[in-house]
């Protein structure tokens, strides 16, 4: 298995509670190395572009909402496979169907407010990656 990177963000609801280095810890913990981050808080327009994918569904509008209500953290990570690894230890969309010891389960209020994203292909991870940083602000 190759050595990949993956995007995440960390949500409003989980840098309102104040746990980006909790969830960090746990990003680290399975094997995950933070190559780039920064806080930002999103624009209404970027967070339209960047789940235009879903702007056909039900949630779309609360979703740009909530993604806009407060800071995220936006992150590249890198490791052995790391699309999977992410979305493994992220935990289900719903915090109720997650398994235990994921970032969901353990942290996630509801299904929007879900503490974390992470890109679902190799391929969404390098445009997601493309849509918040430049190549040299990664630095493995
Ligand atoms: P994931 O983040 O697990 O890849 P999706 O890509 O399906 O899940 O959805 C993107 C985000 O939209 C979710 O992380 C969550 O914040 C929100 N979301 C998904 N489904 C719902 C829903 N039924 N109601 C409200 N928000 C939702
Ligand atoms: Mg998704």
């Amino acid at each position: 298995m190759a050595v990949t990177r993956t995007f995440s963000i960390i949500k409003p609801d989980a840098t309102r509670r104040n746990l980006t280095g909790a969830v960090t810890k746990m990003l680290e913990e399975a094997g995950l190395r933070v190559v780039a981050s920064r806080r930002i808080r999103m624009t209404r327009e970027q967070a339209e572009g960047f789940y235009a994918v879903h702007k056909e569904r039900p949630f779309f509008g609360e979703l740009v909402e909530f993604m806009t209500s407060g800071p995220v953290v936006v992150q590249v990570l890198e490791g052995v496979d790391a699309v999977k690894r992410n979305r493994d230890v992220m935990g289900a969309t719903n915090p109720a169907d997650a398994a235990e010891g994921t970032i969901r389960k353990t942290f996630a209020e509801s299904i929007e407010a879900n503490t974390v994203h992470g890109s679902d292909s190799e391929e969404n991870a390098r445009i997601e990656i493309d849509f918040f940083f430049d190549e040299d602000e990664i630095v493995g």
